[in-house]
């Protein structure tokens, strides 16, 4: 399956340009596996759409929150 697995490579050590500038806009949450393009698990993905909606209801503006989750960028499935 295409794109199963987010990948860690090639433009990936630039990825923080695309972090800053979508941060920037309010209303674009960037959540879970993909929407992240983060090594996250279930638990992981539901906890950022979580974490999302209770900035929101919140009025919280940063998205640090949503991106400390799972920081660990480590193959969970490795030994
Ligand atoms: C092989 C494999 C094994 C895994 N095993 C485990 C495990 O044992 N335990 C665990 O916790 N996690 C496991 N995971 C990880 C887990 O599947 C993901 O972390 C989780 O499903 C991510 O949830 P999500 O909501 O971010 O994305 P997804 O579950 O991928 O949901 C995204 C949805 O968006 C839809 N979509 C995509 N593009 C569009 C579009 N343009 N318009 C409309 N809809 C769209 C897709 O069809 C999909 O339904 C595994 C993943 C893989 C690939």
């Amino acid at each position: 399956m295409p794109k199963a697995y987010p990948a860690y490579f090639g433009t990936y050590s630039k990825f923080d340009s695309i972090k800053s500038f979508t941060n920037g806009i309010e209303n674009l949450f960037l959540i879970g596996r993909n929407g992240m393009h983060k090594y996250n698990n279930q638990d992981h993905s539901m906890l950022t759409a979580i974490t999302a909606v209770n900035n929101i209801i919140n009025g919280v503006k940063t998205k640090d929150n949503i991106w400390n989750i799972n920081l660990e960028d480590e193959y969970h499935e490795e030994k």
